[in-house]
């Protein structure tokens, strides 16, 4: 992604990153509020497992897509035992429809294995134990934790990250780095809100290629949206 200068006259904290000014950085949360009110996790789950599971499939794939491999799925394997007993083979069967099939189908009958010997067949509660299983990385656990248990976390996928860059709620080159910032600049009772809010923004109009920014509640606020007025208002 192509790292923005900031614009519109960014407060500048936190050893020289540049970040929105606190009044815009509200008016940018309430104006997710508004548009969002409902935004949650989409993919379709009943149980901390469940959206385990569902969290390790979609990864490059689609929220749609991964529904639609679950809802194939779920009825007949949806505890630990069920995927403990398949081969990897006879699971990459069942998911062949959802990228990096094979990977997956691997990390979750290991992770699975691994909850039945270890956690007595529940998913753990904490982000250091989530992120020792096979598959599951920072934004997987901070998935789980936030939404199947209620944990305040903020999971960067490739949505957040380019949307908190843009709008300036981050300034930062990789995904640790913006959760921290978004962390900061966030109060903790909205992250996991927040974190949902971004993603819904990400998908419905701040997408990657050609973002809506005439559509868009965010674009008085965004640091993006004004250096692409600044440009226009420059050229010759
Ligand atoms: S104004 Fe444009 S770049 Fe900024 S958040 Fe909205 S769609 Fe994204």
């Amino acid at each position: 992604m192509k790292k923005q200068s900031a614009a519109k006259g960014p407060a500048r904290a936190g050893g020289g990153h540049e970040f929105l000014p606190r009044t815009d950085v509200d008016a940018v949360l309430a104006a997710l509020d508004e548009t969002y009110p409902d935004a949650w996790c989409e993919l379709v789950h009943q149980t901390p497992f469940e959206l385990l599971v569902a969290t390790i499939l979609s990864a490059q794939c689609t929220d749609e897509r991964v529904n639609i491999i679950t809802a194939r799925i779920f009825p007949t394997h949806n505890r630990p035992e069920h995927f403990a007993a398949l081969t990897y083979e006879e699971l990459e069967e069942m998911i062949r429809d959802c990228g990096l099939y094979r990977a997956k189908a691997k990390a979750i009958i290991d992770t699975s294995r691994i909850l039945l010997e270890e956690y007595d067949g529940q998913v753990p509660r904490t982000r250091e134990e989530l992120v020792k299983l096979p598959g599951v990385g920072r934004k997987t656990a901070n998935v789980v934790l936030s939404t199947a248990f209620g944990v305040p976390a903020i999971a960067v996928d490739t949505h957040v990250f380019r949307v908190a860059n843009r709008i300036g709620l981050a300034d930062a080159p990789d995904v640790n780095k913006t959760e921290e910032q978004l962390m900061a600049v966030i109060p903790e009772s909205r992250w996991s809100k927040a974190h949902h809010q971004l993603i819904h923004h990400g998908r419905r109009i701040c997408s990657a290629r050609s973002p809506k920014c005439g559509q868009c509640p965010i674009e008085p606020y965004c640091r993006y949206a004004a250096e692409q007025r600044e440009a226009r208002a420059a050229a010759p």
